[in-house]
């Protein structure tokens, strides 16, 4: 039977042992995360004004894609480190009680081989059955298990605490390698959605369109920054976000215009002519006129699709119900990604009003 001491290091041991077999699992390793988005990477160069603005807008998707993936990606990796730094805490308590613990055991157990009869042994182990020397030798060989044992688990636990120093370093190197993939690939997103929407205004430019009409800059032509002129209310959108169109004049937000310009090349080819715009973005106050001039025609101010730039008015002959040209383009926008609403068919009936739909467009 054990001593109640030896019990006591039986039981520190113990603990010791379960707590460096919690360690043996080792922080689970994060290689789920893969770098974002490598289907971001263009097969072929675009080669018209819908290829290049639904390229550069790709582009400009990957970049939030891949920021978001770094974003969890170094929130994964807080957590681990944390899970890392509390490991290492633990083994460092068990690495200190086994400290306490292995001094006095191999005093004692010194103390025993050197002269095993002595009567003090009483002291350590009381038998009082009158056979102290027998009991004590019973005794001596429990130690010097116990002993062997210490010695074992110390060995053990330094080998954790290196295995687990290591993963820590292995966990910071990849997390290294995987944030510096996606910067490299954030950059590269970047150079290009720049480089395609540049390209995209020298298109525009070519086609007539007077991109820094008013010193706007190329912005306003820029269809990356469409989500941000989403944000604006009907009619109060920022001349910074109005592309103008090939007419003079007229203009929309720059999905719409570069869409409505690829539209006018497929629409001159066909009719000799560009199309004729007679009302493309309204602002509020515009809107407020047009209601209050021809109530019955045209939109509660703060409802049109003109007020969000995306609605177009045409003249020529689209506005004439069943003609070649509004044929034509109730054939052909969509490919473009233009549409002629339901309720422009009947209620109220306005064969001239077409819009831009970016749902249609983006799948373009
Ligand atoms: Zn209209």
């Amino acid at each position: 039977m054990p001593s109640p001491r030896s019990a006591g290091l039986i039981a520190v041991v113990t603990a010791m042992t379960s707590l460096v077999g919690g360690t043996a699992a080792g922080p689970a390793h994060a290689t789920d995360a893969t770098p974002a988005a490598a289907a971001v990477v263009p097969l072929k160069e675009p080669t018209n004004l819908t290829e290049l603005r639904r390229e550069a807008q790709k582009a400009f998707k990957g970049i939030e894609d891949a920021n978001r993936t770094l974003k969890a990606r170094q929130k994964q990796f807080d957590t681990l480190q944390k899970q890392v730094v509390g490991k290492l805490a633990q083994l460092q308590v068990a690495d200190q009680e086994l400290a306490k613990v292995r001094g006095p055991l191999s005093e004692i157990v010194e103390y025993i081989y050197q002269d095993p009869s002595v009567n003090s042994m009483g002291s350590f182990f009381p038998s009082g059955d009158g056979t102290p020397t027998l009991r004590a030798l019973s005794d001596v060989n429990h130690m010097v298990a116990e002993q062997n044992n210490v010695v074992s688990d110390a060995a053990k636990l330094l080998q954790d605490r290196e295995r687990l120093a290591t993963e820590a370093q292995e966990l910071r190197a990849e997390n290294l390698l995987q944030e510096a993939q996606l910067d490299a690939e954030i950059d590269a997103l970047r150079k290009r959605s720049a480089s395609l929407v540049k390209s995209l205004t020298r298109a525009l430019v070519k086609l007539g369109v007077k991109v820094n009409a008013n010193n706007r800059g190329t912005g306003a032509c820029d269809p990356t920054r469409v989500d941000l002129a989403a944000q604006y209310p009907n009619g109060l959108l920022p001349r910074g976000f109005l592309c103008p169109l090939p007419q003079k004049g007229e203009e929309l937000r720059a999905d719409a215009a570069i869409a409505f310009a690829d539209l006018n090349v497929a629409y001159q080819k066909r009719f000799g002519t560009p199309m004729c715009i007679s009302d493309s973005y309204r602002s509020l106050g515009e809107q407020q006129a047009v209601y209050y001039q021809r109530p019955g025609l045209a939109a509660t101010p703060g409802k049109s699709n003109h007020g969000l730039g995306m609605a177009v008015d045409l003249c020529g002959g689209v506005q004439i119900f069943r003609s070649a040209q509004f044929n034509w383009l109730e054939a052909n926008s969509k490919r473009f990604g233009f549409i002629h609403p339901d309720w422009a068919y009947h209620s109220p009936f306005e064969p001239w009003h077409w819009e831009y739909d970016p749902k249609v467009g983006s799948l373009l």
